[in-house]
C-alpha cells in the first residue's frame, strides 16, 4: 500500500492540489494549525530529509522556491511565513513521505513544546 502523500500525487486520494509540475505536488494540510498551511511534496517518495544527499540539491531547492512562490499567491509575502521540514520522531514527523510545511497567515510564536 503506497504512502498517504504517494497516494494524493496519483490522484488515488482526495487532496486540495495548489500546484503540481514535473518535480512537486502541493497541496492543503487536511488539519490547518494556520490560515496557510500549505504542503509542498516531491512526486517521488523520498521518505525523510535523512534520506536526501548532494542529488537531491536541486530539488530541495526547488520546493524552497515553490513555497515563496505559494506564500506570495496567499499575501503572506509581507507578513511572513515559516517553513518546516520535520525530521524523525523529536521532530514529531508522522507522514514519512519528505514535505515541506508552508506556514503563515497569523503571528507564528516559536516555541519548544
Ligand atoms: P509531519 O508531522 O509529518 O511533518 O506533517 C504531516 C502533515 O500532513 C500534518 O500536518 C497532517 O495534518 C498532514 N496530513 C496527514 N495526512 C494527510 C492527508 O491525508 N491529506 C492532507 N492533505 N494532509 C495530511
Ligand atoms: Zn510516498
Amino acid at each position: 500500500m503506497p504512502c498517504i502523500f504517494c497516494r494524493i500525487i496519483a490522484g488515488d486520494a482526495p487532496a486540495q492540489i495548489l500546484y503540481r509540475d514535473d518535480q512537486v505536488t502541493v497541496f492543503q494540510d487536511s488539519h490547518p494549525i494556520a490560515p496557510v498551511h500549505i504542503l509542498v511534496v516531491p512526486n517521488e517518495h523520498i521518505a525523510s530529509l535523512n534520506d536526501c544527499d548532494l542529488k537531491h540539491e536541486a530539488l530541495l531547492g526547488h520546493m524552497t522556491c515553490v513555497a515563496r512562490r505559494l506564500a506570495a499567491q496567499h499575501g503572506i509575502e509581507e507578513s511572513g511565513y515559516r517553513l518546516v521540514i520535520n525530521t524523525g520522531p523529536h521532530a514529531g514527523q508522522s507522514v514519512f513521505h519528505l514535505h515541506l510545511h508552508l506556514l503563515g497567515g497569523r503571528h507564528l510564536p516559536f516555541r519548544f513544546e
